[in-house]
């Protein structure tokens, strides 16, 4: 399968294109970023510190970069998520998308591709993390109201939304477990006077430190007892291996909007 990487200069970028390099059924067929990128022109070899170049360059121009693949994979920001949907939708590519920080717009515009392509949505692609939500849900569905669900993470300093999408993910998680809506449910900040905290919330928190590749961890505080769910990435490996995974499992898939559980077929 031809892959194209959009965003190739970015933390993930590189380790996408490293991964795509990495895996015998997938071809790197073009690598993207922003038109006034200074990775724009740069030896895609280069850019993932490989000794000899690739002769493949980043490119600027979205609609060749589009052209070239079968599908993209696509981190970047949620308004080129979105312009990279549509693209894709209109040439009948398959899409990927590891963008979190998402509004309404930016998953309609998903929702809207994933009429006439496959589109694999997931704000965390490791294994470990699909298998903690599955446990937060039955975890939360079997304590009950008495349990109180705080949801904590750590990235590093230079991540851009708050909470992390895993983290909303996660709540989402708990939140179809209690079966209630997470954005009835959802406690995103906390400031000042608060008050009490208001029976059936699901709180968050957020830590950006260093070069914390992401922490999560799911609470359930009850009267002198507390479980913990916990998760540690230590690499950003376990996301673009799963993403080129989830590239892969397109193949020859009818048109939707797909999840990691999908993928794994969890
Ligand atoms: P980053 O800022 O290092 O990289 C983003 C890249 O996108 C940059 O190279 C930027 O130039 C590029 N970009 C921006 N606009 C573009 C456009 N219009 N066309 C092409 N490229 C464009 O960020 P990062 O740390 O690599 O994270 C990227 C996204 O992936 C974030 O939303 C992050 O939360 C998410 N993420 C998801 C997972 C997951 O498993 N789903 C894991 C890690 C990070």
């Amino acid at each position: 399968m031809k892959i194209g990487v959009a965003g190739g200069s970015g933390r993930m970028g590189r380790m996408l294109i490293a991964a795509v390099l990495d895996t015998p059924a997938a071809s790197l067929a073009a690598v993207s970023d922003r038109p006034d990128s200074a990775a724009v022109g740069l030896d895609v070899g280069a850019l993932v510190g490989q000794s000899e170049p690739l002769g493949l360059l980043v490119g600027g121009d979205a609609v060749a970069f589009t052209a070239a693949a079968d599908c993209v994979i696509d981190f970047t920001t949620p308004a080129a998520t979105a312009a990279q949907a549509q693209r894709c939708a209109e040439q009948g590519k398959s899409l990927v998308v590891g963008t979190t920080g998402l509004e309404a717009e930016h998953h309609d515009a998903l929702a809207a591709a994933a009429r006439s392509v496959p589109v694999v949505v997931a704000a965390n692609f490791s294994l470990g993390v699909a298998l903690l939500a599955a446990l937060v849900e039955k975890t939360a569905a079997l304590l009950g109201p008495e349990f109180d669900i705080e949801v904590l993470e750590m990235h590093h300093r230079h991540k851009q939304d708050a909470p992390s999408g895993t983290a909303l993910a996660l709540g989402a998680a708990a939140a179809r477990g209690r079966g209630v809506d997470l954005r009835d449910a959802a406690v995103r900040t906390r400031d000042g006077w608060t008050g009490p905290r208001p029976d059936g919330a699901i709180g968050f928190a957020t830590l950006r430190g260093g070069d914390v590749v992401g922490d999560h961890t799911v609470m359930f505080a009850g009267l002198g007892e507390r479980i913990e769910l916990t998760h540690k990435a230590s690499s950003r490996e376990i996301f673009s291996r799963g993403a080129v995974k989830a590239a892969l499992w397109t193949k020859g898939r009818a048109p939707g909007l797909y999840g990691i559980n999908d993928v794994l077929g969890l």
